[in-house]
């Protein structure tokens, strides 16, 4: 393959190849250090200031209060699903779950191993299509924190308002659309993502966390699973994910060069408002997703026959629009379009799109 294709992966997925460029640049001699940034020690000065620099152009970013942290873990999204009641449970033991998708019922399984679980509300019977409404007074007052899936990238779905519950923290799972939107981190006591969706390669998973929150982890918890350890560390306790963290600060960069989160959101509406439409005008393609409920990063669709939905994954693919397939645990189609998807990777998809319904209609 000459050409570097479209690729609709949910993650790992598209980088910005300023970024890919840049770091190639810099692979055998970073900034004149004449090493590898694969190869610095997490303490030299160089590396210090790539992880400091990191964290001060995500807060600049996503406007993230002085009285939250910002770790640098390992371990994913499914570490937190752990890390989450293992710090966060600390009076009541007691945590509602909105379950709005897989990801949300892996974690409240999780959390279910260290206190006591309630699953508020679940979209599953419909297939996950929509997010539960919840309101405040369905929420136990004495619980610890209420956990949810902010983005459902195996369905498609997002919240498209705040989770509210009063002083109750919110914890949101955002691995799917942490930095393609603008989001007022106050609401939350904890923000978690694995990088390798929107933000960078895989390796490294961000957490942003009320400074209250930190602190309460029973004494027998792993040193590493303790965000304590790791907020009094600068995230440096033990050597953390070097060159991930190098390359998710390079997107941080980008983002802010290009006037961050509220310019990134208007180009990321723009795309999947277009692909939205075209699929709810279209005689063959349908989106099972509620209209108020979609999200902006993980389209989904189905023509509605397996056969066909297989073949257009496999003509996609033969036309430079890769990994269109929906999740394994749900087929049809998925198109993942991250910040790093560029707005002609979308035209050419519907493009393809329209084409493809013209020949199979
Ligand atoms: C991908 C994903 C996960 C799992 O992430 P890992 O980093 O692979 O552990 C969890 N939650 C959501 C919303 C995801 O999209």
């Amino acid at each position: 393959m000459e050409k570097r294709v479209f690729n609709f992966s949910a993650g790992p997925s598209m980088l910005p190849v300023e970024v890919i460029e840049k770091v190639q640049a810099n692979l055998l001699n970073y900034n004149g250090s004449g090493q590898s940034v694969m190869e610095m020690s997490h303490r030299s000065a160089e590396f210090i200031k790539i992880i400091e620099d990191a964290e001060k152009n995500l807060r600049k970013l996503m406007n993230i209060p002085d009285n939250y942290k910002v770790l640098f873990l390992q371990g994913g999204a499914t570490l937190q699903f752990s890390m989450i009641p293992l710090n966060l449970m600390r009076n009541s033991k007691k945590a509602d779950y909105i379950v709005a998708g897989s990801w949300g019922k892996k974690a409240a399984k999780e959390a279910a191993k260290y206190g006591d679980v309630r699953v508020v509300a679940s979209s599953e019977e419909d297939n996950f299509t929509y997010i539960p409404r919840v309101d405040k007074s369905e929420i136990r007052q004495d619980c610890d924190y209420v956990h949810i899936t902010y983005n459902n990238t195996i369905y498609g779905t997002h919240y498209n308002y705040d989770a509210d519950f009063g002083d109750i923290p919110v914890v949101a799972d955002m691995s799917s659309c942490i930095l393609s939107e603008e989001v007022d981190v106050t609401k939350y006591g904890v923000i978690y993502a694995g990088a390798q969706k929107n933000v960078g390669p895989a390796g490294v998973t961000l957490v942003i966390i009320r400074e209250d929150l930190i602190g309460h982890a029973p004494d027998d918890v792993p040193v590493y699973l303790d965000y304590k350890i790791h907020a009094d560390n600068d995230s440096s306790y033990n050597t953390p994910p070097c060159f991930a963290i190098y390359v998710a600060g390079e997107v941080f960069k980008l983002l802010v060069e290009r006037g961050g989160l509220k310019a990134m959101n208007e180009i990321n509406v723009r795309k999947a408002d277009k692909l939205y439409t075209f699929i709810d005008e279209s005689r063959l393609y349908e989106c099972p997703v509620v209209v108020e409920d979609r999200s902006l990063m993980n389209v989904v669709f189905i023509t509605g026959d397996e056969a066909m939905d297989k073949k257009f994954v496999s003509e996609a693919k033969a036309q430079g629009l890769v990994n269109l397939g929906g999740h394994r645990s749900i087929g049809g189609m998925r198109a993942s379009i991250y910040n790093a998807m560029p707005e002609e990777g979308v035209d050419t998809l519907i493009a393809f799109m329209k084409k493809f319904e013209e020949d199979n209609l």
